[in-house]
């Protein structure tokens, strides 16, 4: 295995092929993909202008070992679009630019502080890897130091409870997902992301977005272009580079620049990196957003999810499951009983409803079997998907559920 998330029983899923919104595992059985290389593809698996923009790329330079001109495009298109940056740094994954913004902002506040919240997920390394599962008060591993939870502190998303932790001003960064935690699997009250930004202001913490699902897909510019809240650093990831691996930090000037030629009195932030903007990534990084700037591939994408979410429902609802298929964008996210939201967080105590893991797991294997592969009842859809994908899911969705329900598990 190499990532926890393709485990699977009673063996994981190999795939041979993939191209549009489909794709063949090793014995040639063809699936409706909803996990998009985890979220990285909005214009689907293998888009002409992308392989080609990496072919051409492969045959002028693997790695330079130098600048290059296409990180600087790159770079340019990610000014462009993302409201709040000012200046980019590229880094090789969604996790590395979650490390690298709180240096920035430890390094900006000299505080060692950072608060992130119940059920986020920023990435595996150590100074994230609490509270992003269940029990949410505890580490997601084994292996982690004992000091780090001094230093990483969780909160419910609540505005009284981050207003108390942030009111001994000695906190450098809350960092969060701006959709709510797991790609809006518990999504935001109304009005929460503008409450966090006064509340950060007020004790001079910096606000920090995770971005890595949501950017390029929510909109553009991401969930900070649709809601006019700006972070300070934004973490961007997936999408940034369009299937390859790629990550970067954005944001102000004055932080970023932390890490090229710090103000009087300050240290400079350190960040090597062999693969930092590696021109594949570059190349299918630009080819990507090229398409994505203007709102196309986004808009078809959502108008689709939304028709599948309101069929997945309808389903649901003829089977006499008291289930439902909700989320934003171009996602789904299935939830079997109203009362039991997964994830579903109790502020005060930060007591957890789990979703029922045996009967997601049935799921996955119903929904294979039929030929759709979803992202652990979740999904991403992209410019690539149908009306055929989506007719294809709800006769699986249908089929499936059946099977469920014979075995007593829904
Ligand atoms: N942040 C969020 C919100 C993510 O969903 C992920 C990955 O799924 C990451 C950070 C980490 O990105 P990567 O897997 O590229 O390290």
């Amino acid at each position: 295995m190499t990532h926890d998330v393709r485990l699977a029983e009673p063996f994981p899923l190999a795939v041979a092929r993939a191209e549009g919104a489909r794709k063949w595992d090793l014995d040639g059985h063809e699936l409706v993909c909803y996990v998009m290389g985890h979220g990285a593809l909005l214009l689907g698996h293998g888009h002409p202008d992308v392989v080609a923009a990496i072919r051409e790329q492969a045959s002028r330079s693997l790695h330079p070992g130098a600048c290059h001109e296409l990180e600087c495009e790159w770079a340019d298109l990610v000014i462009r679009l993302i409201p709040s940056a000012e200046r980019v740094r590229f880094t090789s994954s969604g996790t590395e630019a979650s490390l690298l913004a709180l240096r920035v902002a430890r390094a900006a506040t000299g505080r060692d502080k950072v608060v992130k919240l119940a059920g986020h997920f920023h990435g595996w390394h150590d100074q994230m890897a609490i509270g992003s599962d269940p029990p949410f008060d505890q580490a997601d591993t084994a292996g982690l130091p004992t000091t780090m939870a001094d230093t990483t502190r969780v909160v419910p998303a609540d505005a009284e409870a981050l207003a108390d932790v942030l009111s001994a001003r000695d906190v450098a960064a809350v960092i969060l997902e701006p959709t709510g935690a797991a790609w809006g699997t518990v999504p935001f009250a109304d009005g929460f992301l503008a409450a966090i930004r006064k509340l950060a202001d007020e004790s001079a913490t910096l606000l920090v977005f995770d971005e890595v699902v949501s950017g390029f897909r929510w909109a553009p510019g991401g969930v900070q272009e649709l809601t006019g809240v700006l972070p300070d650093l934004t973490v961007l990831g997936k999408i940034l580079a369009g299937g390859m691996p790629g990550g970067a930090v954005c944001g102000r000037a004055d932080l970023v620049d932390l890490l090229s030629g710090p103000a009087a009195g300050q240290r400079r932030v350190a960040h090597p990196g062999t693969h930092n903007a590696h021109p594949l990534s570059a190349a299918a990084g630009i080819a990507t957003l090229r398409h994505a700037s203007a709102g196309q591939p986004q808009a078809h994408a959502d108008r689709l999810a939304a028709v599948l979410r309101e069929e997945l429902t309808a389903v649901f609802w003829r089977r006499g499951v008291a289930g439902m298929a909700f989320g934003e964008s171009s996602t789904f996210h299935l939830m079997f009983d109203y009362a039991e939201i997964p994830h579903a967080l109790d502020a005060a105590t930060l007591k957890v409803s789990v979703p029922p893991a045996r009967l997601f797991a049935a799921l996955h294997c119903a929904m294979l079997t039929e030929g759709v592969h979803l992202f652990h009842g979740s999904g991403f859809l992209s410019s690539a998907h149908g009306d055929r994908e989506v007719e294809l899911t709800i006769r699986a969705f249908a089929f499936a559920l059946e099977q469920l329900q014979a075995e007593g598990l829904a």
